[in-house]
């Protein structure tokens, strides 16, 4: 019977990682004992900044590295101490090595060849990978033949043709354009939802975590700080460290003075009162950051009256033109630099320009407390 990939109805591995940690030789911890569960059908970005730990979980997964504590569970089951190939998953690094001197079809079907798959099969499902790749075409071009972009498709290939239940992406739209970098974060979405797959995506760039995942776990110094839907990080990032690094934030020191039913009432370093809607868990006293998002902030001549709770004034340092909005830096006397970015099509006649005095506000509702640092 003729069995085409996408009609396998291949149902995507349930990954568990339980207090898993590596600690490399010479005592550098990589991963510091991590929980995380994703979902049959998920995909989950591993964010954070260089050296936090996400290619040494990820290689942990693969089997690539053996974790010095913890547990990794496919479908309820340790996959510990199985070794890479038996490990049944799909891997697209960066990094992706094509044999020069085999032909696309060559290079797709090698892995199968080696596993003793019988002829006309591995043809077959070479071609189908390829076609799910829209590859098809180019079966007998040499891989000097095609662009960056078609390559890295031809890896993608390489990767679903033994039909994983996962698959396992280590910055692996790095070396693209963003042009090109952006289609294919939308081909990699549909064909894992085409071909029910499970993924876990390692990324340093956030557009691309929020792009590609459906949920997020933004990762530092080897723990994983927060995760969650990429909308629910962005919009509730619990530390500075979140806010700052999922899109851009202004983040300002602060104190939370008093508190009325929804309402938390904050002074920052400086003085100023700024007023928060938003949930925390955060008491009286406490020392927090207050975290607001460039687009929520809006500018007014100086000198307009306050139209809420959350107003400041600050000196235009630089108005930057960045082609569907403007950047504008404020600087708040005495106190922190501010960025805002305005739609240049709601911008009216009156420009901010260097060197004139604005006023901010933003919505209460938009004003985030979280934890400093
Ligand atoms: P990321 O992928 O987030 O950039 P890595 O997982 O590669 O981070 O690295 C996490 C930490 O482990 C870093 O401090 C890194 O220097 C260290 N590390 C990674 N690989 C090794 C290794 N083979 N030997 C020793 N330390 C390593
Ligand atoms: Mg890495």
């Amino acid at each position: 019977m003729k069995i085409n990939i996408s009609d396998a109805q291949i149902r995507g591995a349930h990954v568990q990682l339980e207090g898993l940690s590596k600690v490399y030789s010479g005592g550098t911890v990589g991963v510091d004992a991590i929980d995380l569960a994703v979902a049959p059908g998920e995909i989950l970005a591993l964010l954070g900044p260089s050296g936090c730990g996400k290619t040494t979980t990820l290689r942990m997964i693969a089997g690539l590295i053996t974790p010095s504590a913890g547990e990794i569970l496919i479908d309820g089951t340790s996959i510990v101490s199985l070794p890479v190939h038996r490990r049944n998953l799909g891997m697209l690094f960066q990094n992706y090595a094509l044999f020069p001197h085999m032909s696309v079809l060559d290079n797709v079907a090698f892995g199968l060849s080696m596993r003793g798959v019988a002829k006309a099969e591995i043809a077959e499902r070479s071609r189908e990978a390829l076609r799910l790749v829209q590859l098809e075409a180019l079966a007998d071009r040499l891989p000097k033949a095609l662009s960056g972009g078609q390559q890295q498709r031809v890896a993608l290939a390489r990767a679903i043709v033994y039909r994983p239940r996962l698959l396992l992406l280590d910055e692996p739209l790095g070396a693209l354009d963003k042009k090109l970098r952006e289609s294919m974060q939308l081909e990699l979405r549909q064909l894992c939802a085409q071909l029910g797959l499970t993924m876990v995506l390692v990324t340093h760039d956030q557009e691309e975590a929020l792009t590609l995942a459906d949920r997020i776990a933004v990762m530092r110094g080897g723990r994983i700080e927060q995760v969650g839907l990429g909308r629910e990080v962005y919009e509730h990032p619990i530390s500075a460290f979140v806010a700052n690094f999922i899109g851009t934030s202004n983040l300002v020191d602060a104190r939370i003075v008093s508190r009325d039913g929804d309402v938390t009432v904050l002074e920052t370093d400086q003085g100023q009162s700024i007023h928060s809607t938003t949930r925390h868990g955060f008491a009286l006293g406490d020392a927090v950051t207050v975290s607001i998002r460039p687009e929520h902030v809006t500018l007014a001549p100086s000198g307009a009256s306050a139209s809420g709770p959350n107003s400041l004034e600050g000196l235009v340092t630089q108005a930057v033109f960045k082609g569907q909005n403007l950047a504008i830096h404020l600087r708040v006397p005495g106190g922190a630099d501010f960025v805002c970015t305005i739609p240049v099509a709601m911008t009216g006649s009156a420009v901010p320009a260097a060197g004139q005095i604005w006023r901010m506000t933003w919505p209460a509702d938009r004003t985030i407390v979280v934890s400093r640092a």
